[in-house]
């Protein structure tokens, strides 16, 4: 079944839902719902002509279909030259559904409930105050990942009046807090700020861009204000004088552009980056990487250790390479620029306990502040590490070669004498794994962030296996290895057991196991077999895991089965699966989203690997598919599993010489 609201751009028709002037009076009334005439990019509810609520707009990962909108109901935007339009398909089989626009101004999702013979609401919109169209007023936004929600001016701005924001009364909006310099001079710049839905009042800059055309169209343009940009589509939207009805949700959201004048700017803290779009300083910026990279090319290594992926921090001085002293050790030389020994003891306190942040296989962790202000996280190898000089120069020469917003940077590294040491972007939520097992702080962990830490970790695991310039087998993907930003967005951290395929190679045997049971494939821990279907059973312990908030090891939340895997069968064989979330972000939770995701985690632990995704089907079905658009009936259903493996201590396994067909699992060597 099938229903659609379009509007055809060649005459300008347009369907409308309305709705009745009063529940017994069917005359219409004064709500309407509609695609927005001005840009068909969202739905939109009216109350007369004033807007009063706005589905997101579609930002689009794909270029004729997209999906908006949770529910039951597949919904698409399908656009051609003479018509956009959003349809409705409800499942074969599936309960009678209907939409229907109140006359009190709610819209609704109904389903038939034959067994009382009524209409259920599933969903209900607007949800919260926060969706009430236009909440905080122009240039504020609403943000929704704070408790409770509050009402919020963007970076650079502030309340109009700040006695009326602090009685609650927003209509007087914000304003800037200090006057835009000259269009055109060096004294603006712009500040992004990430997690925020796409305010209303955009214009869409026609054809297909790249984010510096977006960001350069913005900046040469005196009026536009706010620029955000869609990579897939290439979809650049642009605000000029106002915008309005932003929120911010967290990591499912967009980054907005705003341009400020450069001293809020330059001190916007807690944003990502200062991102100096004018076209003039693009173009110097660019001159002078030119030259950096002929200078580091010619004249040797090791000038200064400050390049970060969209900022540049002042040095702190000549540094030396480690080859001038003490041991020689060429792994830093290879690809990064090294820092001195002495400036990282001056910058973590001497190794102070105080900055210790963590501690892994590989040795201490520790938070420190470089002279230019950044700060940066520091690995120490620890002397008596199990993981030794090979991982380090694994982790040191594979990372330089790979860049993607969900995998960890690595910002330079450090050898003198025995002192090995790996310096990253410092991630300020740290490991996933002490949020999302710790009672006490997983509750911070919405359903949205955590679709959203599902979605970013499958775009990473993707980039590594088919993206990048190499394919790359991670082989310790689990929570501990996820970091989070403070957006809580996620990247993939610990590249020190990761592999390199040839161009033609699918997998490879070893006689040296390596990893962390629990995540370790059947095939990998009883044969020693490894490939890009071994890394998608970790991402599907990971994705159980993050939905049910259940440790991969833990015998406590699954009843009395042996694994939170068979446990996750067990529910799902009894079409009860939705029982596996995580009660303490249960509120959240979509119910199809979350029994996609499940159902896409036992797809990835079957045993057979062939009977796995590729990450390309996982993203793609977790892309599309968290909006009921492949709904579960269209997947495989998932095997029951047969292998059960012992969970939670690293491994590494010597005994595999031989040992092809071997069932039984010895442990040799825990950690
Ligand atoms: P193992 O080495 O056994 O796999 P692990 O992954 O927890 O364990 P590490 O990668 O050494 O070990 O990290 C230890 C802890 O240090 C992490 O759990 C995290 O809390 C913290 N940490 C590591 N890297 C960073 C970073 N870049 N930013 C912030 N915290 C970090």
């Amino acid at each position: 079944m099938k229903a659609r609201l379009s509007h055809r751009t060649s005459t300008g028709k347009r369907d409308w839902i309305m709705s009745w002037r009063s529940p017994r009076d069917p005359a219409p009334g004064p709500f309407s719902y509609g695609l927005d005439p001005g840009t068909s990019l969202q739905l939109l509810m009216w109350n007369g002509t004033r807007p009063c609520w706005r589905n997101p707009v579609w930002m689009g990962h794909d270029v004729s279909t997209n999906y908006i909108n949770a529910g039951t109901v597949r919904t698409a935007v399908v656009g051609s030259e003479e018509e956009i339009a959003i349809t409705f398909t409800v499942p074969f089989g599936a309960a009678p559904m209907r939409y229907v626009l109140t006359s009190s101004g709610s819209f609704q999702l109904l389903s038939w409930n034959g067994t009382t013979s009524a209409w259920d609401t599933l969903e209900s919109w607007p949800s919260n105050g926060c969706s009430n169209y236009g909440r905080c007023g122009a240039f504020g936004y609403c943000n929704v990942t704070a408790a409770p929600a509050a009402c919020r001016c963007l970076d650079g701005f502030q309340p109009a009046s700040a006695a009326e924001w602090s009685s609650g009364r927003f209509e007087q909006a914000c304003r800037r807090k200090q006057a835009l310099p000259a269009c055109g001079s060096d004294g603006e710049g712009f500040v992004s700020m990430p997690s925020m839905t796409v305010p209303d009042k955009f214009m869409l800059d026609a054809g297909n861009r790249s984010a510096e055309e977006c960001a350069a169209r913005c900046a040469a343009n005196c009026s536009c204000v706010v620029y955000t940009y869609a990579g897939e589509l290439g979809r650049c939207l642009v605000w000029a004088e106002e915008l309005v009805d932003a929120q911010m949700i967290g990591a499912a959201g967009e980054t907005l552009y705003l341009r400020l004048p450069v001293p809020i700017a330059a001190t916007s803290t807690g944003r990502n980056a200062v991102k100096i779009a004018l076209p003039l300083l693009a173009a110097a910026l660019l001159l002078s990487c030119i030259c950096f990279l002929w200078f580091r090319r010619f004249r040797g290594k090791g000038t200064n250790f400050t390049e970060s992926q969209n900022k540049l921090v002042p040095g702190t001085g000549t540094t030396n390479t480690s080859s001038e002293i003490g041991e020689v050790d060429h792994t830093c030389d290879l690809e990064f620029h090294s820092i001195r020994f002495a400036d990282i003891v001056a910058a973590t306190g001497n190794f102070s306990k105080t900055l210790m942040i963590g501690r892994g296989g590989f040795g201490k962790v520790y938070k420190a502040k470089l002279d230019g202000g950044q700060v940066v996280a520091v690995k120490r190898l620890s002397k008596d590490s199990d993981q030794g000089a090979e991982e380090f120069k694994n982790e040191a020469t594979l990372i330089a070669k790979l860049q993607h917003r969900n995998l960890v940077r690595l910002l330079g590294c450090c050898t003198e004498g025995a002192e090995k040491l790996l310096i990253y972007e410092y991630l300020p939520n740290k490991g996933l794994d002490a949020i999302l097992f710790d009672s006490a702080r997983k509750a911070v962990l919405e359903w949205p962030t955590r679709l959203g830490i599902i979605k970013g970790v499958a775009r990473g695991l993707l980039y590594l296996h088919q993206d990048s310039r190499l394919t790359v087998i991670h082989r310790d993907l689990k929570a501990s290895n996820v970091l989070l930003d403070a957006e809580m967005r996620p990247k993939i951290a610990d590249f020190g057991m990761a592999k390199i395929f040839g161009d033609n190679q699918v997998k490879a045997n070893t006689k040296r196991v390596v990893g962390t049971y629990g995540y370790i494939a059947p095939e990998y821990s009883t044969e020693g077999v490894f490939s890009v279907k071994s890394d998608v059973y970790s991402f599907g312990v990971l994705l159980l895991e993050i939905v049910s908030g259940i440790r991969i090891s833990s015998t406590y939340g699954i009843m009395e089965f042996p694994s939170l895997i068979v446990y996750a069968w067990h529910l799902w064989r009894e079409g009860k699966a939705g029982k596996l979330v995580d009660p303490s972000m249960a509120e959240s939770c979509s119910e199809d989203e979350s029994l996609l995701c499940i159902h896409v985690g036992l797809l990835c632990v079957e045993d057979d690997p062939s009977r796995r995704p590729l990450m390309s089907s996982a993203v793609s079905i977790l892309e599309n598919g968290s909006a009921s658009v492949v709904p579960s009936a269209y997947l495989p259903a998932p095997n029951q599993p047969g292998y059960i493996g012992m969970m939670g201590e690293k491994i590494q396994r010597t005994d595999l010489e031989n040992s092809r067909n071997t069932i039984a699992m010895t442990v040799l060597q825990g950690r």
